[in-house]
């Protein structure tokens, strides 16, 4: 399913349940992003008594409003779409008292307490943050990818490699990331055509020689993908050596985008640690630098990226703000 078909289905500020109370601003803990680790806070949190507001961005549900069938989150022996997954757990925040206003944070202020976050008209405290923003995996720039998003283009190998049984596929970068999800396609694969923009791998030298030795993995040096064919579904990509000029077609059933990720770090970039990749560095379980403000998911977690470890990160932080909460007031902060 497109992003676009599973956004229309989306609940909207209209029929969230909190918004008569339009003028709320103030609260107990400000969640910033609506992906699977911002939804399961806000669940944690409401249900534990904690007026709680989900600043969801414009499109809610994060990287999963971009997905078709997931087939490993525990409790959906069918399968679940994405999107449909997204909505329940937004309903699933609504029911427990959860308010979520549907639009983008601009800027923050974690300098002093209570915390502002702001949008373009509105400005918002709460006591405790947790940042669920997420990351974006990178993308080649191609229409093709838009097009074919779920019909056959994946950023996630561990999410829909199974979809892609004996199928030849290409793999897209150089890297750990690239190595690792062609490594781990060759289970479902019968060839793997990797993709590489220059001569040589940024990968680990233990991860190149795994993939070097697998006879299922064909390197393309110096090469780009230019182009991505299809009619209901992909079919093809178009590669170009970069040096040559040569233009060569393959037939593939899949293409996966390896080429790193990218943290929804900006807005936070002068106020919490960030690392050298723009990732929330944590300083003690989902504590950031600042006390009092917290992270969970992609955001801060760039080994696991599952919607499953997201949601757990979510649940952690949540009881992490419990725990900090309760001891502000006993200090009375
Ligand atoms: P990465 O290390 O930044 O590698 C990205 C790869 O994609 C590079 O080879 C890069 O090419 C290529 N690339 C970037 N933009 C491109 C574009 N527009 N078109 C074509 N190719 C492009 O990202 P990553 O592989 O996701 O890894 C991120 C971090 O996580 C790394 O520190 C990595 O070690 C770590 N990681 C570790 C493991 C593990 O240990 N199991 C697994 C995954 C990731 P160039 O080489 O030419 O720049």
């Amino acid at each position: 399913m497109a992003a676009d078909e599973g956004a229309t289905t989306l609940v909207t500020k209209d029929d969230s349940p909190k918004m008569s109370n339009e003028k709320k601003t103030k609260f107990d803990v400000v969640i910033i992003g609506a992906g699977p680790s911002g939804y399961t806070a806000g669940i944690y949190c409401s249900r534990a008594g904690y007026d709680t507001l989900i600043l969801s961005g414009i499109l809610p549900g994060g990287q999963l409003v971009n997905t078709t069938e997931v087939e490993n989150y525990p409790g959906f022996e069918n399968a679940i779409m994405g999107p449909d997954l997204m909505i329940d757990m937004r309903k699933q925040c609504q029911k427990m008292g959860t308010t979520i206003v549907d639009d983008e944070a601009v800027d923050v202020d974690f300098r002093r307490k209570p915390f502002k976050v702001l949008t373009a008209t509105e400005e918002y405290e709460g006591r405790a943050v947790i940042i669920a923003t997420g990351a974006n995996p990178r993308k080649l720039g191609l229409e093709g990818e838009k097009t074919f998003a779920g019909k056959g283009v994946s950023y996630c190998a561990t999410c829909d490699g199974p979809f892609f049984r004996n199928q030849e596929l290409v793999v897209a970068g150089g890297g750990d990331s690239a190595i690792e999800e062609a490594t781990f396609l060759t289970k479902f694969a019968t060839k793997i055509h990797l993709v590489h923009r220059r001569s040589e791998l940024r990968a680990s030298k233990v991860m190149q020689e795994r993939a070097f030795n697998n006879e299922k993995i064909k390197f393309h040096w110096d090469s780009a993908v230019i182009d991505i064919i299809g009619d209901q579904k992909m079919q093809r990509v178009v590669l170009k050596n970069l040096k040559t000029n040569e233009e060569t077609t393959l037939d593939v059933g899949g293409l996966f985008v390896a080429i790193g990720h990218e943290p929804n770090t900006k807005l936070f970039k002068n106020q919490v640690e960030l690392d050298d990749h723009g990732y929330i560095v944590l300083k003690n379980k989902t504590h950031t630098n600042i006390k009092g403000v917290f992270a969970a998911g992609d955001v801060h977690d760039r080994t696991y990226r599952q919607a499953v470890t997201a949601a757990g990160f979510g649940c952690m932080a949540a009881i992490d703000v419990d725990k900090y909460l309760t001891e502000s007031v006993d200090k009375q902060e």
